[in-house]
């Protein structure tokens, strides 16, 4: 590990600013992913500004009905709250697939949201990774790619987003609030925080330098049968190969937002009006652009049928 120097913010425009005021800097909470890849020398901040005493870490009541989540709650906390397991189902089940008990104590709401993905090729500092280091080539694209994308991808970057709770997120149409180092803020839909890979990998959210997420915002809630389906190698402590986030609702209709298989969690809005007609009409609309490798062709199979074994739920518990 490289040295680095270290401060404790007090407030989050002061945390934005100190980051702002020195090249390489960054911000760290639960640190459950920096630390990690600091250690493998993939991320080397010349400073760490600890957002740990900012605040941020409560879940308040919106005057539209809704939940304003503090950047800083913890993965453990969210997932308990009573509103988020009562309106909010299917996030509740993300967070409670999503790492171990040990991770999700210390990583916070906004880290999850900006964990970075788990592509081996990216770990392996003898590869070239377009995303780690820009330019210098994707060693996945022709090598193993059992856990890669298959939709949305570019012949930069084939990688998938790793979150369980971010494809809840974007299901629930949540909003990601933030501040910038001048203190002025903004809201980012959910659909705009992640981006596709394109030709800058490397550019993975929406935020601009120094920017910080202050809140996670959702929406009233939806009512109907909530599922969060993960399908992966190992029954716990794995990655999602796919996963499947639903709102089902009596009367056949709902919302279906799936993990595993790009670079953002992937919900395409016209392909819920298929739900009626079942799982294999909305996967043919999910998947229509997708352009798989003969190693992960199988996640479109996989992803209809897990739609399916959803959707089967939904009705009987309807
Ligand atoms: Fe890097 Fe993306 Fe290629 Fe993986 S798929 S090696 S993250 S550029």
């Amino acid at each position: 590990m490289r040295p680095f120097s270290y401060e404790r913010a007090s407030s989050p425009a002061e945390a934005a600013a100190a980051v702002a005021n020195m090249v390489g800097a960054r911000f760290i909470a639960g640190g459950t992913n920096l630390l990690d890849l600091m250690k493998s020398g993939i991320e080397a901040p010349t400073h760490l500004v600890d957002i740990n005493g900012i605040g941020l870490d409560s879940i308040e009541d919106t005057p539209e009905g809704g939940l304003r989540i503090g950047a800083l709650v913890r993965n453990t906390d969210l997932a308990a709250d009573i509103r988020v397991r009562r309106d909010y189902g299917v996030l509740s089940r993300a967070l409670l697939a999503g790492a171990s008990g040990q991770l999700r104590n210390k990583a916070t709401t906004a880290g999850n949201l900006l964990q970075r993905t788990r592509c081996p090729y990216f770990y392996d500092t003898n590869m070239p990774c377009n995303k780690r280091s820009p330019g210098s080539g994707c060693a996945a694209i022709g090598g193993f790619t059992r856990q890669l994308g298959v939709i949305g991808t570019s012949e930069a970057c084939i990688a998938t987003n790793p979150s369980d709770m971010a494809v809840a997120m974007r299901l629930l149409d949540a909003q990601v609030e933030t501040v910038r180092p001048d203190g002025s803020t903004r809201s980012i839909p959910m659909a705009d925080f992640h981006r596709l890979p394109g030709a800058t990998p490397n550019i993975e959210t929406a935020l601009t330098p120094s920017e910080l997420i202050t809140y996670v915002t959702l929406p009233r809630p939806l009512g109907g049968t909530h599922i969060y389906q993960k399908v992966r190698d190992r029954a716990s402590y794995a990655f999602a190969l796919v996963s499947i986030a639903a709102v089902l609702q009596r009367d056949g209709t709902g919302r279906v937002a799936v993990g595993g298989v790009a670079h953002k969690p992937w919900r395409i809005e016209p392909a819920e009006a298929e739900l009626p007609n079942g799982a294999k009409a909305v996967s043919a609309r999910l998947f229509a652009s997708a352009v798989p490798t003969h190693e992960n062709e199988f996640k479109i199979t996989l992803a209809e049928r897990t739609l399916a074994g959803v959707l089967a739920t939904g009705r009987a518990s309807a």
